[in-house]
């Protein structure tokens, strides 16, 4: 039974405001006595009861008599209060704990307690209802086209080798074939470790500008034949543009054994570029200069975005170059060999009389950014979503 509603003395915003905190509290302290179907029952008839709910007895009375000027104040707080209850009776199921889980029951998604408790009693978990969405993460685009090159590679027998970016000048030049005055050893193009002018120079560590030292690093420890790919990371002083940055991406071949041809070379890196921007992409060859490969090639493919014709992307000569390499040069053969003879004097693994090899390197922002038309290396690094989003 309800008790009856007290009559107000007064009703100025004070007055209101005591007595409809007074009523709040009784719905929130009533909701948390919940316990069983009954209660609930009950619970809903003392509020919304139609002849004898508090609410329907609180607008009789209070309202009714309320003069005019509190009219409105007064049904304010009365349609907050009846909102109160409204809520109180959707969530006050919650409370219930039914002995067996009837049919229909189901463990919402709720916080941990309530979920705990659900499961202790058996109610099966409703996978249909909405969780917590965590975006999945992706490859960043870089990384994807350096896999890609990479997985072309290992699918002709080759096998991935990795170095240091802290390099020595050894491993960087001298093996490499770079003659001391060569303009990458400038200080210019190479970031040099401060504080090794008191070493010797072939042991002066610097940033590696290209990932070339790996090869010299795997023959010195492995005789042929080889077959690697070399992904990685390299650092020139360069000024950042829309084509150019401090640090970047390569992805160096080298491949070692009797009877390697500048054919085997032609017919390895052709069909690599047909794997990765199609098969009817041609190559073409044209003589060009590196000092650890003789001869040397730069390698254009035809252009991808007109098929050839000639467009702006290509400067209208239907080629793009995309990648520099030749044959190994014997002074690099030389360079190891002297190296392995430290090890074992009668090694004789790189002898260019019997072996032979070819090398290549690509930049994998530039593939990337052939392979998806961006036109700024910059947004590779700059870490925005809406760029990133692209590749998802
Ligand atoms: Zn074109």
């Amino acid at each position: 039974m309800n008790e009856s509603i007290p009559q107000l003395s007064f009703y100025d915003d004070p007055a209101l405001d005591a007595a409809f905190a007074a009523l709040l509290g009784e719905v929130d302290a009533g909701r948390k006595e919940v316990r069983s179907e009954e209660q609930l029952e009950a619970f809903r008839l003392h509020w919304v009861g139609r002849k004898q709910g508090r609410l329907k007895l609180i607008s009789e009375s209070w309202l009714k008599a309320a003069p005019p000027e509190a009219r409105k104040s007064l049904g304010m707080r009365f349609n907050q209060l009846k909102q109160h209850v409204e809520e109180a009776l959707v969530f006050a199921p919650r409370n219930l704990v039914r002995e067996t889980p009837e049919q229909g029951d189901v463990l919402a998604y709720t916080p941990w307690e309530e979920k705990a408790k659900n499961e202790k009693r058996g109610l099966p978990l409703d996978i249909s209802l909405p969780g917590t969405t965590r975006a999945p993460g992706i490859p960043h685009p870089l990384l994807k086209t350096m896999h890609e090159i990479v997985s072309v590679f290992h699918h002709l027998g080759y096998s991935t080798n990795l170095g240091p970016q802290v390099e020595s000048d050894f491993y960087n030049f001298e093996a490499l074939n770079f003659p001391p005055d060569h303009p990458a050893r400038d200080t210019q193009d190479t970031l040099l470790i401060a504080a090794q002018q008191s070493r010797p120079s072939r042991d002066r560590l610097l940033m590696r500008t290209h990932t070339s030292p790996v090869q010299i690093r795997t023959m010195i420890e492995q005789k042929p034949p080889i077959r690697i790919v070399i992904p990685g990371k390299v650092h020139r002083n360069d000024a950042a543009d829309a084509t150019h940055s401090p640090i970047f991406h390569q992805v160096e071949g080298l491949c070692v054994d009797t009877n390697i041809t500048f054919s085997d070379l032609k017919g390895t890196l052709d069909h690599a570029m047909k794997a990765l921007f199609g098969s009817d992409v041609k190559t073409r060859f044209f003589p060009s200069f590196f000092p650890f490969t003789e001869p040397s090639a730069d390698v254009q493919i035809s252009c991808i975005f007109c098929g050839g014709k000639g467009c702006r992307k290509c400067k209208h000569s239907g080629w793009i170059e995309l990648l520099g390499c030749g044959m190994v040069d014997p002074a690099v053969f030389a360079a190891v060999t002297e190296e392995r003879r430290k090890i074992d004097p009668s090694d004789d693994a790189y002898n260019p009389e019997k072996i032979t090899g070819f090398a290549f390197g690509m930049g994998v922002e530039r593939i990337a950014m052939i392979q998806h038309g961006i036109s700024d290396i910059g947004h590779f690094y700059s870490g925005d979503m809406r760029f990133l989003e692209q590749f998802a």
